[in-house]
């Protein structure tokens, strides 16, 4: 499994993480799936709703969920997947992603030290839910439109 990213979709993402530094920020992939190559057309941020601080963990609010999926099947795109970061933390899942995360979904972790973007990993929980196994991310040059 590999996911496709476009530059702009990219620094979405980073500029996000830094932007809800130091707490989590998180957001929502959609595109589209073809065989095992998943490519990311639109990345929209969510509001963290954890009630932790959010500095360890994100949560996405149901009814945020419920609008996305509606304006994705609208526009004929999938749920790829999630992104969030890792705030002053490596782009490792933790034990609370895994228990959290459904088999075949892509996971997005951004590494932000110190509000600056760092590495940035993806990574898919195996079908036992035992474990996640990471996935490449590949850049593709056409910029779709780069979400809200
Ligand atoms: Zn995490």
């Amino acid at each position: 499994v590999a996911t496709w990213l476009s530059e702009a979709h990219l620094r979405h993402i980073q500029a996000h993480g830094s932007r809800d530094f130091p707490h989590e920020c998180c957001g929502i992939l959609l595109g589209t799936a073809k065989g095992d190559e998943k490519r990311v057309l639109r990345t929209v941020a969510m509001t963290n709703t954890h009630e932790d601080g959010h500095e360890r963990r994100y949560l996405i609010s149901p009814l945020e969920m419920l609008r996305v999926e509606k304006e994705a099947r609208a526009e004929g795109l999938l749920i790829l997947g999630t992104y969030h970061s890792h705030p002053n933390h490596p782009a490792v899942p933790s034990d609370y992603d895994r228990e959290w995360a459904w088999p075949w979904y892509t996971y997005i972790i951004l590494s932000v030290m110190g509000g600056i973007p760092a590495e940035m990993t993806a990574w898919t929980l195996l079908d036992d839910r035992s474990s996640f196994q990471e996935e490449p991310i590949h850049l593709m040059d056409a910029p779709p439109e780069a979400g809200s």
